[in-house]
């Protein structure tokens, strides 16, 4: 995470990445809106002193990352020259059409809401935000990865401005992110902001990670040749497996919030199993619970009842040989794709050749959409509803399902 704040993303990477990507892109008119947007931010530095242009560039890029259209891409390097230069959204909407004008219109409108005050106002905040959403969901998705890119860059920041930016991100952007399951950028930017809230925390936390993570790789890289043996032997395609490492707030949360001891967050290290089918889920469940003991009361099926981003997964927490209890998460691919991308997922696995994912995709977005908006509808006052997003993870962590 710190060597991602210490990149710069240049053009060059910019266009490279968009060559390499199998996604078909309007290249030239991605390249028009960077030269559009240089010229404007010419004379304009950041606070680290590179170049103003730097940050759409990188913001674009982040995008470029979860997969979103060339209209996306256009606004992303657009997004701050209505607000910071003299150029009208007219001019906008006549070089790069009705739908580029339109986003950096949000964007910049959804600066404008002054997001850092009172708890009551906050709330009132995120509604604002979820309201602009509702018109079109891109806009957010650019705000979010703004937002990710000045967290990357906070630390050039003057120290009261880093507490704010950092309170903001934890207690609006973070939720939105989460709510929308775009969980790549939410744990990045939680993450970030945990360490200017509570440096010494953090710090803790990093340091109780680094050690003896050789050995705990080593555990999980034994428990993934047991499982992709074990199904070999049963005459099963070996899965597509990866070994996760919950993130430094993910703990923070799970420890300190839920006042457990380190020893107690057993999902720490976590093995993800992909398969290709729902049936195929409950077969490797089954394999897992005959392979290693389950631990009591920590299976999860969020396929039969997804959370409310849309998340489906299977989780169980089961003991190792060593007597070391890990989590595994079963999951179908597209399934894989909802819990890293979230919303965004529509856009990166549309138009991506093979269209198997593509399918029911519009229905999809649009139920995710309604659900949002009548969970926001829903929330009579506003600190109900704020409570509401911030608790939003841990919806389901009570409940226990039963199989047989
Ligand atoms: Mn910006």
């Amino acid at each position: 995470m710190l060597n991602k704040s210490e990149t710069v993303y240049t053009i060059d990477s910019l266009i490279q990445k968009i060559l390499d990507d199998e996604k078909q892109y309007d290249l030239s008119k991605i390249i028009s809106a960077y030269e559009f947007a240089a010229k404007a931010h010419a004379n304009q530095v950041r606070s680290s002193g590179e170049p103003y242009i730097t940050h759409p560039v990188a913001v674009a890029y982040i995008l470029l990352e979860l997969g979103m259209d060339t209209d996306t891409i256009c606004a992303a390097l657009l997004h701050d020259v209505v607000e910071d230069t003299d150029t009208t959204l007219e001019e906008l909407r006549k070089l790069f059409g009705q739908d580029v004008a339109m986003l950096v219109d949000g964007v910049t409108k959804l600066g404008k809401i002054p997001l850092f005050t009172k708890e009551e106002q906050q709330a009132e905040n995120v509604r604002k935000i979820l309201l602009a959403m509702s018109q079109d969901i891109r806009v957010i998705i650019i705000k979010l990865c703004d937002r990710l890119h000045n967290m990357r860059t906070l630390q050039f920041r003057p120290a009261y401005k880093q507490r704010n930016t950092a309170l903001e991100t934890m207690n609006i952007y973070a939720p939105i992110a989460h709510r929308l399951g775009i969980r790549t950028i939410k744990d990045e930017i939680e993450d970030l902001a945990f360490r200017y809230l509570d440096p010494y925390a953090y710090a803790e936390i990093e340091q109780m990670l680094k050690i003896r993570s050789d050995e705990r790789q080593a555990f999980i890289n034994s428990i993934k040749e047991q499982i992709a043996k074990r199904f070999v032997e049963m005459g099963l395609p070996e899965p597509q497996m990866s070994g996760r490492v919950k993130s430094v707030y993910g703990i923070y949360r799970k420890a300190f919030i839920k006042g457990k001891g380190l020893d107690e967050v057993y999902d720490i290290y976590a093995v993800r199993i992909i398969v290709n089918t729902v049936n195929e889920c409950y077969n490797a469940l089954g394999i897992i619970h005959d392979m290693f003991k389950p631990i009591p009361n920590r299976f999860k099926d969020y396929i039969a009842t997804p959370k409310a981003n849309m998340y489906q997964s299977l989780h169980t927490t089961v003991i190792g040989r060593e007597g070391i209890p890990f989590e595994v998460q079963i999951r179908t691919v597209d399934m894989n794709y909802t819990a890293e991308y979230g919303i965004a997922a529509h856009w990166k696995y549309k138009e991506s050749g093979s269209g198997q994912v593509a399918a029911g995709d519009e229905a999809k977005k649009l139920s995710w959409l309604r659900q949002i908006l009548e969970w926001q509808q829903d929330m009579s006052d506003n600190k109900e509803f704020l409570n509401a997003i911030k608790s939003d993870l841990d919806m389901f962590s009570d409940s226990v399902y039963c199989f047989t």
